[in-house]
């Protein structure tokens, strides 16, 4: 079932005048843009991104690398073309005097919206009635909005990424007895398997049912929780998409990101970020063939800058929310420059939701 929870952000339609503006003179118009400021302004461009945006970015990469790259950024204004918790995050992670821009605040993400803060709060309630305060450590991953990593942080625990989640599991583990992972439970499977420790028992918690369908007997047995989201783009990869791949290109690597079902990890060659499939893609051999589970735009590009290899995706699957960014968008924004689609997190959620950053950063090392 599709979820149908999902936040609202300001309206923000891009003026017609701007929408009739042909590729060609949107793009003149922003490369402008970009002269006049010149240090002032630093794009960020995910991979996710069309391919017109990820060429106007200074900056290509993944939410953690990009809002680190915000955060260290000279640049006075900060234009992050991703979906809107990105822009939350470099938001936390960068000065003050800084300002973010998001250019099309509609470009939620489902899977963020899954676990909005003033959801999770009763489900942490529960448990910690159940099982006793202090036991439970929680764990959010990078997708998620600022008032959940704020929550995470204030109750002692710490953001992850798609790369490091199973070392946050082993952290949390040795601070607390039991793990609440948000919001991604394909991404919290993966990295308990990853993580070595098969004897822990995880459940899910399923938001949309009274003590997340869980009876008392089987919160008292569960080390680890994972929150019931998912990311459509990635949950839609199945493991017949790897078994055709196989009959048809014997030859092919299979590589998919940790937020695809574990049956789909469990075939595939490897997993990682979308920072490790780019790597991996560049440092692959001519000639290699490599099929990749992750969103499509993301494949199309790494198939047009590596012509050698042959790149091609495990299924079609695409994040209709980073498509929202247009070239359109983006001129409206840079000629606004700070009056519209301002992202900026205010305190307290700012601070704590830096706690839970920097709790990731210290485990980093
Ligand atoms: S790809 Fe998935 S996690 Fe990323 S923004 Fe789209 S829906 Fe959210």
């Amino acid at each position: 079932m599709e979820r149908t929870r999902s936040r609202v952000f300001p309206a923000t339609s891009v003026p017609d005048e701007y929408l009739a503006l042909s590729d060609e003179e949107a793009r003149r118009r922003i490369l402008a843009v970009k002269r006049e400021l010149g240090r002032d302004l630093v794009i960020l461009g995910h991979h996710y991104q069309r391919p017109e945006i990820v060429a106007l970015s200074d900056y290509r990469g993944d939410s953690f690398g990009l809002s680190k790259l915000a955060a260290n950024a000279e640049a006075r204004y900060i234009v992050f073309c991703g979906v809107h918790f990105m822009a939350e995050s470099a938001s936390i992670l960068c000065r003050e005097d800084q300002v973010v821009v998001h250019p099309n605040l509609e470009a939620g993400c489902p899977l963020a919206d899954s676990a909005p803060a003033d959801l999770v709060e009763p489900a942490w309630e529960v448990l910690n009635r159940v099982l006793g305060e202090g036991r439970l450590m929680p764990v959010t991953y990078m997708n998620s909005y600022a008032e959940l990593k704020a929550f995470v942080g204030r109750n002692g625990g710490a953001v992850c990424t798609s790369s490091n989640a199973h070392r946050a599991f082993q952290w949390a583990l040795e601070q607390r007895e039991r793990l609440f992972f948000f919001p991604d439970q394909y991404l919290g499977r993966n990295a308990l398997k990853r993580l070595g420790r098969s004897g822990l028992r995880a459940v899910v918690w399923n938001s949309e049912l009274f003590d997340g369908g869980l009876s008392r007997e089987e919160i008292e047995s569960a080390d680890v929780f994972l929150w019931d989201g998912y990311c459509h783009v990635h949950r839609w990869f199945l493991p017949e998409h790897v078994d055709r791949v196989r009959e048809l290109d014997p030859q092919a690597i299979v590589i998919v990101h940790p937020e695809c079902r574990e049956e789909v990890v469990a075939k595939a060659d490897h997993a990682g970020s979308t920072e490790f499939m780019a790597r991996f893609v560049a440092s692959a051999p001519d000639g290699a063939h490599i099929a990749i589970g992750t969103e499509i735009n993301m494949v199309r590009r790494l198939a047009m800058e590596f012509p050698t290899k042959r790149i091609y995706p495990l299924a079609r699957s695409m994040c209709p929310n980073m498509f929202k960014i247009t070239l359109q968008s983006l001129a409206w924004t840079l000629e606004n420059l700070g009056q519209v689609n301002v992202v900026r997190v205010e305190e307290p959620v700012r601070s704590q939701a830096r706690l839970a950053l920097d709790r990731m950063l210290q485990l980093e090392g």
